[in-house]
């Protein structure tokens, strides 16, 4: 029986009643088909993923290993079509070996190219939806291929149609449209522009941007690492609230405020959370908040996940005391709530 805490990156979770390894698109159908109307649950890196103690009463279909499928290329840049199960940064890094410009601020995100559409993953300034042109999907309901294009997509801040209808489409493939070049666009997180010496703005080379974002990652425990339990977590435990300009108001003015097109405003989750008393390091039994980051909650060794749920709820209840913020998970919880 497969224990699911060896196949996440915060190391807990229970049994599988039923657990398929896949790597083909034929071979995920399949499963697929195979499990009926049963629940299933898709595993990929596992980077982003909360799963019960009690483990999981389906089938989990872990989607490992493909490759490139196909590519077209011309010289202003490439179209390529990446299996599900491809790991994200072995295909970033792929691209500019191949002198490819485009995905270098979204070196070291882990996990799996199949997810990357579901939360729309981001960092540094840029989103994966820049670059996706059709992610090719297995709907359960309609129990047919369905292909979306970018728009169809309905792509937000860490959300989609894919998060939004959770277990429905399952990622068969993602096409990626990217430019040749060598360098960057422009560069418009403050951080990674200090960290590259340059002003926001301006550019700089891919390659340079993909070490400087490696080495940045590094420092804050979010670059998956076998030696540093702060990275023994899925990142971002929350998402960084969006509200309206009369709740900005209300908050410090200190507090970081992101204008967005609507007219409403992003805050941070770290701010909120370092501002409502919860300190890096504070933890409950096992789940600890990282040592170098406070938004992500990991595991120290031996926590289960009851105790990654009741510290996330900790940090939750701070924050609404404090600032009258609920702050959402960006993890994906599997057989429990906060
Ligand atoms: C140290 C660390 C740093 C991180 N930094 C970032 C960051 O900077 N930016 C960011 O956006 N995220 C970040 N994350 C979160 C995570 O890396 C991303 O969400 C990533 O896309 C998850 O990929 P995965 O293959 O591990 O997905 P999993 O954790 O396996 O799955 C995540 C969700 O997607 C579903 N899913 C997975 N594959 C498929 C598929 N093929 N079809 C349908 N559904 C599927 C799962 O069922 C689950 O609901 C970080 C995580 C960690 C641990």
């Amino acid at each position: 029986m497969a224990n699911l805490n060896d196949y996440t990156s915060l190391r807990v979770g229970g049994p599988a009643k039923n657990f398929v390894e896949v790597s083909t698109e034929s071979e995920i159908v399949a499963a697929i088909e195979a499990a009926g109307d049963a629940p299933i649950l898709i595993i990929g890196g596992g980077s982003n993923l909360l799963i019960s103690d009690a483990g999981f009463e389906g089938t989990v279909i872990h989607i490992a290993n493909n490759h490139i499928e196909s590519e077209i290329d011309a010289c202003s840049g490439a179209t390529l079509t990446i299996g599900a199960g491809e790991n994200w940064d072995d295909f970033v890094a792929s691209t500019i070996a191949r002198g490819f410009a485009g995905l270098e601020t979204l070196s070291g995100i882990p996990g799996t190219v199949g997810a990357a559409p579901i939360q729309n993953i981001g960092a540094y300034g840029h989103e994966v939806s820049e670059f996706i042109t059709r992610v090719r999907t297995y709907d359960r309901q309609a129990k047919a291929i369905k292909t979306f294009t970018n728009s169809e997509c309905e792509f937000e801040y860490r959300n989609s149609i894919f998060k939004r209808t959770p277990g429905r489409y399952i990622v068969l493939s993602v096409q990626f449209q990217i430019r040749s070049g060598e360098i960057s666009t422009p560069i418009t997180y403050a951080e990674l522009a200090t960290k590259l010496g340059i002003a926001v703005g301006e550019k700089a080379p891919v390659l340079a941007t993909r070490a400087a974002v490696l080495e940045l990652r590094a420092a804050k425990g979010m670059l998956l690492n076998e030696d540093d339990q702060d990275s023994w977590s899925a990142g971002s435990f929350f998402t960084n609230p969006i509200i309206s300009q009369e709740v900005a108001a209300t908050l410090p003015h200190d507090a970081p405020r992101w204008p967005l097109e609507d007219g409403r405003v992003k805050t941070s989750a770290a701010w909120l959370i370092q501002n409502s008393g919860i300190e890096k390091g504070h933890s409950h039994g096992g789940a600890r908040i990282s040592s170098k980051h406070v938004l992500a909650l990991t595991n120290s060794g031996d926590a289960t996940a009851e105790e990654l749920v009741q510290l996330a709820r900790e940090v939750r209840i701070a924050v609404e005391a404090k600032f009258a913020i609920t702050l959402e998970p960006e993890v994906n919880l599997v057989g429990l709530s906060l």
